[in-house]
Parts: structure tokens; C-alpha cells; sequence
């Protein structure tokens, strides 16, 4: 049996802004008071999984045992698969620059570009797609996982900026406008962060 979400309250473990806007948006309805991981100034665990299951589980657990408090944790990526897969669970990874304190999208998208072009393929139009695994574990050290993933296509130069991470250059099957160009109202009705929220809303909190 699964188990349920009864609490009041709950920690989202990311320390990502963009994605703890995304996950508040998508817990907004059910009048779960939310606080990030970095609020609760708790430390971020070395994300050493293999997988976006294994990446969120250890967060959602790490954060549960730092804040005596159920936690939601997100691991997710930018999947090509003529690359392997990559950037995948490297994707935040991909966007490090050694001369910039914060993360560098910019050149992440670009490295995404290259590499493509390194195999002699054509970046443009190429098959990718985002998944996620969101994680939600209580202190006792039970977890409910599930996954999602939006299926697209890359586009190049990139456009938008109403998104974060690689939205920019990710065009979803039979869209037109990349998910930096829509409305984050739209993208969250479709993307693989929803898609995995609306299992966990199935399976934990009806
Ligand atoms: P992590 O899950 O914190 O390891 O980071 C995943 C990285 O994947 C993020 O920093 C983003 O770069 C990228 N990513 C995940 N979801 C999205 C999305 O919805 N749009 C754009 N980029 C994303």
C-alpha cells in the first residue's frame, strides 16, 4: 500500500529556485505549507546516484532526516539520446563555469550544441527529452518515487526566457514555442515535472 500524505507541512529538497517555484506551483491546490531546503539552511547531499530515481531518493531522504519532516525531492535532465543520454543526470553539471559563481545555462546549451556536432549530426530538430523522478520520503524512512518525461525536440539558437535550465532550446512534439518562450502556466500542464507530480498526486494525496 502506498502511503499517504497526511501532514501539513513539508520540505521541498531543492535548492534550485527554479524548480521550488515549479514544485509550489504544482503543490498551490492541496494547502501544503512548503519551505525549501535551503530555507532550512540543511546541506546539500552529493547527488552520486546513477539514475534520476537514485538522485531524488537520496535527496528526499537526506532532507526528511535533516528537517524531522516528510520531503520532496526532484532529480531531472535533459535527455539526448543520440548522446547517450547525456547531459541527463549530469545536466546541472553540464551548466558549471569556472569563471562564474552561479550556473551557466548558456554555455550548458552550447556544450548540448557541440556535442551533437561532434558526432556529425545535426543539432537542430534533434530527438530529446526532459525526465524526472520527484521523491517523497518521510523521517521513518518510507518513500514513494515516481517518474515523468516530455518528449521534444532541440532548437537552436535558443529562445525565451520566461523558463530555466535548457528550456530555451527544448521545442515539446507538436509545439511551436520552446519551453522559454511559453507560459509556465502551459509548460507545467505538460511537462515531465508534472507528469511525475500528477502519479505522486494518485498515489499520495487522494
Ligand atoms: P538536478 O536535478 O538538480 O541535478 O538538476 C537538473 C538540471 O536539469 C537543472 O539544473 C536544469 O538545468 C535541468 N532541468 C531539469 N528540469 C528542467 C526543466 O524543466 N527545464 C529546463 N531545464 C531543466
Amino acid at each position: 500500500m502506498p502511503r499517504k500524505f497526511t501532514e501539513k507541512k513539508l520540505v521541498i529538497a531543492s535548492h534550485n529556485p527554479g524548480k521550488v517555484i515549479e514544485i509550489n506551483d504544482l503543490l498551490g491546490p492541496f494547502g501544503v505549507e512548503a519551505v525549501s531546503a535551503s530555507a532550512l539552511n540543511l546541506p546539500e547531499p552529493i547527488e552520486d546516484g546513477e539514475t534520476f530515481i537514485a538522485n531524488a531518493e537520496l535527496k528526499a531522504r537526506a532532507a526528511a532526516n535533516g528537517a524531522n519532516l516528510p520531503a520532496l525531492a526532484d532529480d531531472s535532465g535533459l535527455v539526448v539520446p543520440i548522446l547517450g543520454g547525456d547531459p541527463g543526470i549530469y545536466s546541472a553539471r553540464w551548466a558549471i563555469n569556472p569563471n562564474r559563481e552561479t550556473k551557466d545555462f548558456d554555455l550548458a546549451m552550447k556544450k548540448v550544441k557541440q556535442a551533437i556536432e561532434a558526432k556529425g549530426e545535426n543539432p537542430e530538430g534533434q530527438s530529446a527529452y526532459f525526465a524526472c523522478a520527484l521523491s517523497l520520503s518521510w523521517p521513518n524512512g518510507d518513500i514513494e518515487t515516481l517518474e515523468g518525461q516530455v518528449q521534444g525536440r532541440l532548437t537552436f539558437p535558443p529562445r525565451g526566457t520566461k523558463g530555466f535550465g535548457y528550456d530555451p532550446i527544448f521545442v515539446p512534439i507538436n509545439y511551436q514555442l520552446t519551453f522559454g518562450e511559453m507560459e509556465q502556466g502551459e509548460k507545467h500542464q505538460m511537462s515531465h515535472r508534472a507528469e511525475a507530480f500528477q502519479k505522486l498526486v494518485t498515489r499520495c494525496f487522494r
